[in-house]
């Protein structure tokens, strides 16, 4: 047996056989509607080990953003926008079968349901013709899930028992000869209609032609699921008016039927503390976007614009004051990221919590303090003032700091604050630069735009840096916020923004996420 294991574990790699599709395999993939939380958790490590993507318009592209994509994976937009011929389906149908022959695994990612009006079946179509591999992964679709968002059940007990998908063509001048508006008039049950926006009024009247009530509920629901979503009621009858007057377009559903009248009783999505208010997030793009995502789940429309970027310096210095740490009776943190760049520099050279034995620890800011905890570390003085001062003056107060040797850990360009206030101390200071945050224009053109518009509601700031660097990208033109409400993490961050010429409105209680939180929820109240 053995020798026969030995030949085959030593035969080379057989050839490219091109009769022989390669091992190239295709998902055809829901999106869902919209919310980038309504992808299936299949549809997340799908996206995470493939090779290509191929996405249409109305996926959501943060569901592709902050690492949910290998870096290096081919990116396919084959958004398709208005009424395009069908030829763009054969070459897309073709894209797909390429990518796979050249033996890649491919995410075919498509709005909602990948089946339902979605053109997932003919793709799936030409890959079995081809004789590629596939598989189909469902996803929630936008004619259940934008009326759920809009307080619309599509069946209740004793008020819907079935319901329709149907779809309308978008070009007006087509008529849908293969939907049969009577019966459906006569049906019963909920209507749901996909893509029926610009052709409403023709829907309207072939349904009331076929019997059903001009009275009967109904609502559209615009961006279901997307942070803009709007709901317009009316009757089956004074439908259309209503969207057009509100200026509804697409993406949008139709649900006709009882159910509508729900609303008025479990609507939900738009009745959210920061429902329909857009909020600019300047924040740096590796901290963690929690701010967002509280804003987000409070119904707010946010637009992140990382201002800043942060650049780790030259590690060799803070390894080896870390590799010397038992020479430090104190080591001072100012904030989260020169917690996280000191700890990767400890890990690099092999090291962990333990070298922390006998020292104390200092942090600004209860981030920072929990970034120390995460890491088994809890920090000795975390001063009620999160700002390097407000350090200096609690270690001050204390007996055990006067004589020693001080390791501190802060960002380039952070001030001397802090060495100032200890300078009678008769203390050694060991300052470390473990990063830099320089401007990152690239991530303010929504926003700029959002400002443009007017349409911004506030802006929050969490540190000096980021008010400067988002001026800067704005052309220095602090008039450029418009009507914007200023919020901030603290007085350093406000007492920057009145410097560039900021009104402030409002200033988190404490430098923490929660309080500036709570200070958006006061403001937009
Ligand atoms: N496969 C998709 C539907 C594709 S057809 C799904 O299962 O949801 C495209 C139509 O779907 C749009 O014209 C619109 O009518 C509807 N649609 C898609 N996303 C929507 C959304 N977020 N809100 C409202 N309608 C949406």
């Amino acid at each position: 047996m053995a020798p026969g294991i030995f030949r085959v574990m030593n035969a080379p790699p057989l050839p490219p056989d091109p009769a022989r599709p390669a091992s190239g395999f295709v998902s055809l993939v829901g999106a869902g509607p919209g919310d980038p939380e309504l992808i299936t958790v299949r549809a997340r490590a799908l996206l995470a080990r493939a090779d290509a993507v191929v996405y249409d318009a109305l996926v959501n592209p943060r569901i592709m953003q902050n690492g949910a994509v290998r870096a290096d994976a081919e990116m396919h937009d084959v958004g398709k926008r208005g009424g395009v011929p069908s030829a763009r389906q054969d070459a897309i149908n073709a894209l797909l079968v390429r990518l796979a022959r050249e033996g890649k695994r491919v995410v075919r990612l498509k709005g909602g349901d990948p089946l339902v009006f979605g053109r997932g079946s003919e793709e799936a179509q030409a890959l079995a013709q081809a004789g590629v591999s596939f598989e189909i992964v469902p996803g929630v679709t936008a004619g259940v899930a934008a009326p759920a968002y809009a307080g619309i059940p599509v069946t209740h007990r004793g008020v819907a028992s079935a319901v329709t998908f149907i779809t309308g063509h978008e070009d007006p001048t087509k008529v849908d000869s293969d939907v049969d508006w009577a019966s459906l008039a006569r049906a019963g049950g909920t209507l749901v209609l996909y893509m029926g926006v610009k052709r409403l009024r023709e829907i309207v009247a072939a349904l009331t032609a076929g019997g059903l009530s001009a009275d009967t509920p109904a609502a559209v629901v615009e961006w279901g699921t997307w942070p803009r979503q709007r709901t317009v009621e009316s009757t089956l009858g004074g439908i259309a008016h209503a969207a057009s007057a509100a200026g509804i377009a697409a993406p949008s559903i139709t649900i006709v039927g009882s159910v509508a009248r729900l609303r008025g009783e479990i609507a939900w999505f738009d009745r959210r503390p920061l429902s329909g208010r857009r909020i600019i997030v300047t924040r740096a793009r590796t901290q963690a976007s929690d701010l967002a995502t509280r804003l987000t789940e409070l119904g707010a429309d946010v637009i992140e614009a990382p201002a800043i970027v942060i650049v780790p310096a030259d590690p060799a210095p803070l390894r080896d004051a870390l590799r010397h740490l038992g020479e430090y009776q104190w080591v001072l943190f100012t904030s989260q990221n020169a917690v996280e760049i000191a700890w990767a520099a400890l890990r690099g050279a092999g090291g962990d919590a333990r070298r922390f034995a006998g020292v104390r620890v200092g942090a600004v800011g209860q981030a920072t303090a929990r970034a120390l905890l995460d890491r088994g570390i809890a920090a000795d003085v975390i001063p009620p003032r999160a700002t390097a001062e407000g350090l200096g003056d609690a270690l001050r107060q204390r007996p055990d700091v006067r004589g020693t040797r001080i390791l501190f850990i802060q960002a380039d360009g952070a001030g001397d604050a802090l060495p100032a206030a200890l300078r009678d101390m008769d203390t050694t200071m060991h300052e470390i630069v473990a990063y830099r945050t320089v401007p990152d224009a690239s991530g303010t053109n929504a926003a700029r735009d959002a400002l443009t518009a007017n349409s911004v509601d506030a802006i929050t700031f969490t540190s000096a840096s980021t008010v400067r660097f988002f001026l800067d990208a704005l052309g220095g033109n602090a008039g450029a916020v418009g009507g914007a409400r200023i919020i901030t993490m603290g007085p350093r961050t406000s007492d920057a923004a009145r410097m560039l010429g900021l009104t402030v409105h409002a200033e988190a209680a404490t430098a923490t996420i929660d309080a500036l939180v709570d200070a958006v929820r006061d403001v937009l109240r």
